[in-house]
């Protein structure tokens, strides 16, 4: 089946997260826009992504020029500014994106960002932390 624009995924917010999610789709063979509003980090991005565009998220014109309309997957990685987050949520979903990843700085920041649209809701930090806890526990056994 050839690749159309819609198997594309678009990463929102290329820093630490965005940017190892980013980096990690194109070593599995996806096709990937990143989009930043840093263009210092746009230009890092700009030869190790398909596409690379600064613009502001928060801006539902502005995504639709894009393109964003004809995506279905987009992983939203803006983090600490949490208006930012939100809106650029709402914009991606009246912008029709079915597949909204987005990552929560807390319980209650997931919970807006499930009710404003978001379809699969990442807490990098606990997630993290649980699993750290697990490899702990695996590891203890050798010391047995
Ligand atoms: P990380 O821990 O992943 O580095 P963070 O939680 O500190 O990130 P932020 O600094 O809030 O998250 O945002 C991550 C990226 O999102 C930054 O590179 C920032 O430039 C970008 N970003 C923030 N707001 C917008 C926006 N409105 N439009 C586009 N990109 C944005």
């Amino acid at each position: 089946k050839p690749a159309t624009q819609s198997d594309s995924i678009a990463v929102i917010g290329l820093g630490r997260f965005g940017g190892a999610v980013a980096e990690s789709l194109m070593r599995l063979g996806h096709e990937v826009l990143g989009i930043d509003a840093n263009g210092e980090l746009v230009q890092k991005w700009s030869d190790r992504l398909t596409h690379v565009v600064q613009a502001d998220a928060t801006d539902a014109e502005a995504l639709r020029q894009l393109g964003m309309n004809h995506i279905q997957h987009a992983v939203v990685g803006i983090g600490s500014d949490i208006e930012a987050s939100v809106l650029t949520v709402l914009a991606l979903e009246e912008l029709g994106v079915r597949d909204i990843w987005a990552k929560a700085t807390g319980t209650r920041h997931g919970l807006i960002l499930e009710r404003t649209g978001a379809r699969h809701v990442v807490h990098p930090e606990a997630a993290m932390g649980e699993r750290v806890a697990h490899l702990v526990t695996g590891k203890m056994m050798d010391f047995l």
